[in-house]
């Protein structure tokens, strides 16, 4: 969500709940200067939910994964429970893809019920099958990727065929379906790399005024991260072609698409932001593995052990906020785009000026600001240390580059 589709997403953000959570973040921010831990929940979670997939996507290898899910209905119960009592804001429902779980939409309802705007992330599939179950469930936002513009290039990345058709025929059935003004949003994300950036405008421009809302989400490797499984002139942009292809689209001046452009261009890497992984943002795997990091593997506990708070609030889970808050390796697409990182840098900017204006004490070390992790060198290697634990995911990584 970025706020210059404020109109698009005013119901959500036009809402008491929404503004609670911004002062909440806030104090989380500014414990996080001051050294301390958050004071609240995160402002946003992001729940997969399963694993498995019935798409086999080039970049993906969660598909690869073949656990069976580990948490049932009683224990997203319970995490709702946890999540209210938090002032937890967003829930994101990832996966996999969370329609194949038979109870995805008691899941969504238990979020949904105690206020929480909730987002199902889904690659379309069983769009069409579940159109009036997704329309009356409660959620805020249906995310629905798609990877190309044309058949051939999507279905290929997809490693499916007929996919791009199906998704096409679910999105209009589900959009034929809704009325009223509380059915969700739908928005549809596209993976950029080096395989579609040909088809960005085409794309664009068949999306804007069908969708609520046309995301861009570029390719990008944090290690450890999922998205691996393409080869590194898959993961290579080009950001004259980008820009080539933004032209004349209703995306041409995003800001952030025009920072990485910048970026790509001078540097060939991702801007710089600051992060909010495990301050306002975090994770949990299909198993109750924590992880502060939407992207990375390193779990810091299990709510199957104690529940949610007991790792919130844990020495494991602050010591690894802390090293992500003032010396990580990794830049990362999520910070950029994703409203924690749009709304993370302004509540921020509030609190530098409150300091600088002597409202506040001086920040202690662990504070998240932009100088103290730009001035550190990259640390190449994956963390393992301090009671953080790598992930099978890893291993699927691992065992897949043999
Ligand atoms: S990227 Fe998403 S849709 Fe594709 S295989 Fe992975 S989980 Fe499935
Ligand atoms: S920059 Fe932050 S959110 Fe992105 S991969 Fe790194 S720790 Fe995760």
């Amino acid at each position: 969500m970025r706020l210059n589709n404020f109109w698009t997403y005013r119901r959500i953000l036009l809402t008491r709940g929404f503004l609670r959570s911004l002062r909440r973040s806030r104090q989380n921010l500014e414990a996080s200067r001051q050294g301390a831990p958050p004071a609240y929940g995160p402002f946003m979670a992001e729940l997969d939910v399963t694993y498995r997939c019935n798409c086999r996507c080039r970049m993906c290898q969660r598909w690869q994964d073949t656990r069976s899910d580990g948490l049932d209905l009683a224990d997203y119960e319970r995490l709702a429970g946890e999540f209210s009592a938090l002032g937890v804001y967003q829930v994101s429902i990832a996966g996999g893809e969370p329609l194949l779980r038979g109870d995805i939409f008691e899941i969504i309802g238990h979020f949904a019920a105690r206020g929480m705007s909730v987002n199902l992330c889904t690659n379309g599939m069983l769009l069409e099958k579940y159109r009036r179950e997704i329309a009356a469930s409660g959620a805020t936002c249906v995310t629905v990727s798609l990877d190309a513009a044309t058949a051939q290039c999507h279905d290929a990345i997809r490693g499916l065929a007929g996919s791009f058709r199906g998704i096409a025929r679910g999105i209009a059935a589900y959009l034929s379906r809704r009325n009223g003004a509380t059915a969700p949003l739908l928005r549809v994300r596209m993976t950029v790399s080096a395989a579609n950036t040909p088809e960005i405008r085409e794309f664009c421009q068949s999306w804007s005024g069908v969708a609520d809302d046309v995301l861009l989400q570029p390719v990008h490797r944090c290690e450890p991260s999922y998205y691996t499984g393409l080869d590194e002139g898959g993961l290579r942009l080009d950001p004259a072609a980008i820009s080539d292809q933004l032209q004349g689209t209703a995306m041409e001046n995003d800001p952030y698409l025009r920072r990485l452009i910048e970026s790509l261009s001078a540097t060939g890497r991702f801007p710089y932001y600051p992060c909010y992984a495990g301050l306002l943002m975090v994770r949990i795997d299909p198993w109750g593995g924590v992880y502060p990091c939407l992207e990375q593997h390193v779990s810091v506990g299990s709510i199957r052990k104690g529940g949610f708070a007991a790792v919130w609030n844990s020495a494991v889970f602050d010591r690894e906020r802390k090293r992500l808050g003032s010396h990580r390796p990794c830049r990362c697409w999520y910070n950029n785009t994703a409203m924690i990182g749009h709304f993370g840098r302004r509540l921020e900017k509030t609190l530098f000026s409150a300091a600088a204006a002597g409202r506040l004490p001086a920040a202690r070390s662990g504070g998240r600001s932009e100088t103290a992790c730009c001035a550190r060198p990259a640390d190449p290697g994956p963390v393992t240390g301090d009671g953080l634990r790598l992930t099978a995911q890893m291993s699927v990584r691992r065992r897949g580059r043999k």
